[in-house]
């Protein structure tokens, strides 16, 4: 198996998708976005390198599991780790996956992979587009107003997500807190 550089993972996250699931943030993103919401997860280091299978253990034994969220870094950087990440929970857990890329769908289809490809045939939500704090609007699910909502599968917990209230979940990570959600 191919392995992923993990920023951080948490279950169960509460804040980004429908109901309670694994978070997984991928290590390194090549975008520089102005005002990056996540400037600790651009740098391509790989501390701390996971596999599929390793990643899917921190769910602890029996836990509900409605769904997997990815985010980053940026986890199109990582896509055959991330294409074995997704074939994996969606044959243990569920179909509802939601990915936050800074690639356009556009963008993404340009590449040309068959990863890219198999990747966005099977996930649930597609967030894309480049974070920008101008068009910041507090709007759900998406961090700004360029940004989109491609929804897949699950479209009764999806639609019309954007209108609903952000939430952000307060957790301790080691001795700092950190807020889980789109500030
Ligand atoms: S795509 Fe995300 S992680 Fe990458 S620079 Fe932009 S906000 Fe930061």
């Amino acid at each position: 198996m191919t392995g992923i550089s993990v920023g951080r993972l948490w279950y169960p996250v509460l804040t980004l998708g429908y109901g309670k699931r694994l978070g997984v943030w991928v290590q390194g993103c090549r975008r520089r976005c102005r005002d990056c919401i996540s400037p600790d997860m651009q740098p391509f280091s790989r501390n701390y390198v996971l596999t599929a299978e390793q990643i899917l253990d921190r769910i602890p034994e029996h836990a509900p599991v409605d769904g997997l969220t990815i985010s980053g870094g940026e986890p199109f950087e990582q896509a055959e780790g991330m294409l074995e990440l997704i074939e994996l929970f969606r044959g243990r857990y569920s179909e509802d996956i939601l990915v936050y890329t800074g690639y356009t769908i556009e963008e993404l289809h340009h590449k040309e992979s068959d990863q890219m490809e198999e990747i966005l045939k099977n996930i649930a939500v597609l967030v894309d587009g480049q974070y920008a704090a101008e068009k910041n609007s507090g709007i759900g699910l998406r961090g700004s107003d360029n940004q989109r909502i491609h929804i897949y599968k699950y479209h009764e917990r999806y639609t019309g997500a954007e209108r609903q209230k952000r939430d952000l979940q307060c957790v301790q990570l080691k001795n700092r807190l950190w807020m889980i959600g789109i500030p």
